[in-house]
This record gives C-alpha cells, sequence and structure tokens, in this order.
C-alpha cells in the first residue's frame, strides 16, 4: 500500500514538473522544431513505394454520429496512384494526419450526393492545391456530379481569389483551385495505367443514380460499396475480390434507437431512424453475401451507427466470419502484388 502511494504521488510530481516546463520559452522553442520538422517530412511525403494496392479508411461513420469518426471516405494508393472514394465530413483530418500526398492526387469518385459523401471536396481540393497539386482535381461521379461540382465551386470562388491574391497566382495558379468534373456511367471508368475502376449499380432507393467501385490493380482488387443494399450487381461485382468495404447497417441497434426515440414521444427521429433501415445494407444480408461469394476480406464502413462502445460493436459484429472486420478511421489495408496477403494496419 505504502509502495503504490509513493508511486502515485512521485506520477503526480513528475506530471507537475512537466506541465510547469511547457510554460518555459526554452521547452517551447525545442518543442516547435520537433513540430516544425514533423510538418516538412509530412509535406515532403510521397506515394508509398513498394508494390502493393493500399487502402486506407479515411473516414468509417455515417451521418447517424455517436462518436467522432469520420463520415464516408476511402482512399486506394499505388506507387503511381491516388484516388479517393467519397468524401464525408471529418475525412480532410485523417488524411493530413495519415500524411498523404494531397499533391499527387489524381480524383475523387463520388458514388452519389448525399451530403455524408460530398461535405469536404472543397477541402481536399484546397488542401491538394496547396500541396502544389500540378492539374485541377477532377471529379467523377454519375449523372448529377456537375451540379455539385459546380456549386461547390461557385461556393468557394471568393475564398480562391484571397488565396491567389494572398500567395501569388505563381504559387497559387486560379485555374488549379477550380475543381473539374466528369459524369460517369456503369462499366471502366478509369484506366490509368495498371490501375481499372470499373462503376457499377448500387441499390440505394430513391437516391438514383447511385454507384459503387471495383478497383483492380495487378491481379489485386478492392469494391467499395458506397451506400448500398446488396443486389445482383454487388454480388456479381464481388466475385474474386480481394477486400469489400460495405456500407453496414446494424438491424438490431437502429430499430432499438428508432423505438427508444419513439417511447421518448420524439416521433420524428424515430420515423428517420426507422426510414432509414431500407437504403443500407443489414450486416446480416452482407455476411450472407460473404458465405456465396469469395472474398479474401470483407470491412464494413458507413456504420449505421459508427459504434461509441464495445458492446455495440460486438452487437455489430453479430455471426461474423473470420474474415469480417469492422473498419476504423486510420486503418489500412495493403495487398502486396504478386500474394493474396492482405495485411491490416490498424491506428
Ligand atoms: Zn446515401
Ligand atoms: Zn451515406
Amino acid at each position: 500500500m505504502k509502495k503504490t502511494i509513493i508511486v502515485v504521488v512521485s506520477l503526480l510530481i513528475l506530471a507537475g514538473v512537466a506541465r510547469l516546463s511547457f510554460k518555459l520559452p526554452a521547452f517551447q522553442n525545442l518543442a516547435l522544431d520537433v513540430l516544425g520538422q514533423g510538418f516538412v517530412q509530412q509535406a515532403a511525403r510521397s506515394l508509398p513505394e513498394s508494390d502493393a494496392l493500399r487502402v486506407f479508411v479515411c473516414g468509417s461513420a455515417s451521418p447517424l454520429g455517436m462518436t467522432d469518426q469520420a463520415q464516408a471516405c476511402i482512399a486506394v494508393l499505388t506507387p503511381e496512384h491516388f484516388y479517393v472514394i467519397d468524401s464525408g465530413a471529418g475525412s480532410m483530418r485523417n488524411i493530413t494526419g495519415a500524411g498523404l500526398p494531397t499533391r499527387r492526387i489524381q480524383g475523387v469518385l463520388l458514388t452519389h450526393f448525399h451530403s455524408d459523401h460530398i461535405a469536404e471536396l472543397y477541402e481536399l481540393n484546397l488542401n491538394s492545391w496547396i500541396q502544389g497539386r500540378p492539374e485541377p482535381l477532377m471529379v467523377f461521379g454519375p449523372e448529377g456530379v456537375g451540379e455539385v461540382v459546380d456549386a461547390v465551386n461557385a461556393g468557394y470562388r471568393q475564398d480562391r481569389l484571397y488565396r491567389s491574391e494572398h500567395h501569388g497566382a505563381a504559387l497559387l495558379p486560379p485555374a488549379l483551385g477550380v475543381l473539374k468534373h466528369h459524369s460517369i456511367e456503369p462499366g471502366i471508368v478509369i484506366e490509368d495505367g495498371a490501375l481499372t475502376v470499373t462503376a457499377y449499380v448500387a441499390g440505394h432507393a430513391p437516391v438514383h443514380p447511385a454507384v459503387g467501385y471495383r478497383i483492380d490493380y495487378q491481379g489485386r482488387s478492392v469494391v467499395i460499396s458506397g451506400d448500398s443494399n446488396v443486389t445482383a450487381d454487388t454480388r456479381r461485382v464481388v466475385v474474386g475480390a480481394d477486400l469489400l468495404l460495405h456500407d453496414a447497417l446494424s438491424v438490431p441497434v437502429v430499430t432499438n434507437l428508432s423505438e427508444a426515440a419513439a417511447d421518448a414521444g420524439l416521433a420524428r427521429i424515430s420515423k428517420i431512424m426507422s426510414d432509414v433501415l431500407d437504403y443500407h445494407a443489414s450486416a446480416a444480408s452482407v455476411v450472407e453475401l460473404g458465405q456465396n461469394a469469395d472474398i479474401g476480406m470483407v470491412a464494413f464502413y458507413h456504420l449505421v451507427p459508427a459504434p461509441p462502445n464495445v458492446l455495440v460493436e460486438e452487437i455489430f459484429q453479430r455471426g461474423f466470419p473470420s474474415n469480417y472486420l469492422l473498419a476504423e478511421d486510420g486503418m489500412w489495408f495493403e495487398l502486396p502484388v504478386g500474394s493474396d496477403d492482405i495485411k491490416v494496419i490498424r491506428p
């Protein structure tokens, strides 16, 4: 007992000394040097060199926010490629936090235009523009993408003018701050060297059109569902995929929330909760999908809701096969070329 008290008191004294040192200019200057080195290293970072298809979870949550996880965003990288699928709220923080070289970004692929998939389009545009992206940022998406991109460009026109004027047009060329768009149809939408992106029709009614994407690179592949039920198109596109990142809703949790809201007299909230049940894949339906398809690994993202605690995580994972997991912000999947390995790197 006496020993424990001595240890606790010592730790408190150490914490107090550390906190006091924050007030010393010499200590502050040392910390600034370290901070500056980290900033420079991050700005100079390039795409990963070893030959692999890499998938980074820059947003794992849905609008049903019960945690601080970002909304839908998945980045796909190879030594030569960098595409981002959706750009939900909070995702830019994860992209910069991971030190992804945004000046190398080649495009954003939108699955549809719900706010939780487009909220940080301009943040991604701005960050990559400042980092020195050499071409305008291209936004791919189904019909309607032009309306979204034109509105973002118009809404931030003044922001671009201020920044170009402040830093100089040579450093921030105005034309590179304006998003471009490209309307896509289901089928192959990008063939970029060894990387192919194929769009497929998602089941997210009444949202039309909505798509998911399959990305193939040197024999490795990832399917990203966006918001979708499991449909015949899903079953077709996942055949032989190494990794499937799928939208997932926990029916027991959302049903319970809807009933709790009704019991509390919150009829509007209860109705909205029960409405979302029909346009996201239930976790059970994605488990069933995996039982009938040859998929290497399945990671649930766009979690409805993102679990606020371990108990809800466990409810979400009911009936999970061993190759299933819940994605979280900051998670990496590494799929080396010439192998079947899928390495999961947790944040
Ligand atoms: Zn949606
Ligand atoms: Zn969504």
